[in-house]
């Protein structure tokens, strides 16, 4: 009760800070009033200790990955954490393996953002936030390879993670491919240096984080050359949680018109 006293006070004392900043204030107070008072009537169970547990898989980056400190660090931790600041929540990131993070929501953890794109599948298991980042399949391959097509792909050793588009694109979309499933990307890229896949299918933004990290070595392909679609990332939440749904899609939407989106973008993205 006294953390749900404090939360209050703190939502009044955020409110009362937007009100003297002027810009939009009366639309924030709005909504940040309308979080406070779904936490009070203890709508969303997820929330209800104050404390919102994450599970991520940082082996992911930019979007997740082990900071120096070994600590959970990246586009996606520092967007939930703006977004448990938004709610008044504590933010405790648990890291996992990609694999485990939907059947883990509502029990080992309350939600799951992961560079996660949003699938039919997977919705069948787990609601979605609003998408929040755009993303495609990149093929990472040797810097001589002459792999150029989806034609190309056909009968290839192709390294993924495990449980991610990327594989569910190589095991069911190429015809006759060998595929590996790794838990860290780094793993499969080493593999593909040490000669033993012919290809890596990964996310774009990893794969050109990894471009630059092995640079000479490997080559980050866009997917759009091998005719592979558009992804949204969204946050994964507890299905049928329609009160926490609204909490995070408010926040997020305030973080995007506030301009902490676009800063952490440049900070953690675009590397500025
Ligand atoms: N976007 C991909 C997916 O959702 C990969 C995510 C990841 O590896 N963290 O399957």
């Amino acid at each position: 009760m006294k953390k749900l006293v404090a939360l209050l006070l703190a939502a009044v004392m955020t409110m009362s800070l937007l009100t003297a900043c002027g810009n939009n204030a009366s639309e924030e107070t709005a909504k940040t009033d309308t979080a406070a008072e779904q936490g009070e009537e203890g709508a969303s169970q997820a929330l209800a200790d104050g404390v919102l547990t994450v599970g991520t898989n940082a082996e992911f980056p930019p979007f997740e990955y082990v900071d120096d400190n070994g600590e959970a660090d990246g586009f996606d931790i520092a967007l939930i954490r703006a977004i448990g600041e938004k709610l008044g929540a504590e933010v405790v990131v648990e890291n996992m393996e990609f694999d485990s993070l939907v059947a883990s929501i509502g029990s080992k953890i309350d939600v799951a953002i992961a560079g996660m794109t949003v699938t039919d599948e997977r919705k069948e298991s787990v609601d979605f936030s609003d998408s929040y980042y755009e993303a495609v399949q990149y093929v990472i391959l040797p810097a001589d390879s002459e792999i150029a097509t989806a034609e190309d792909l056909v009968g290839k050793t192709i390294g993924v993670q495990l449980g991610t588009t990327g594989d569910f694109i190589a095991s069911d979309d190429i015809a006759d491919t060998t595929v590996q499933q790794y838990n860290k990307a780094v793993d499969a890229v080493n593999d593909l240096i040490n000669g033993r896949l012919d290809c890596v299918i990964i996310d774009k933004n990893p794969a050109l984080v990894f471009e630059s990290r092995f640079e000479g070595q490997v080559k980050a392909v866009p997917g759009e050359q091998f005719a592979f679609g558009v992804e949204e990332y969204a946050i994964a939440l507890p299905k049928g949680d329609a009160a926490l749904a609204q909490q995070i899609n408010g926040a997020l939407a305030e973080i995007k018109e506030d301009g902490t989106f676009d800063q952490l973008v440049k900070t953690y993205i675009e590397g500025e």
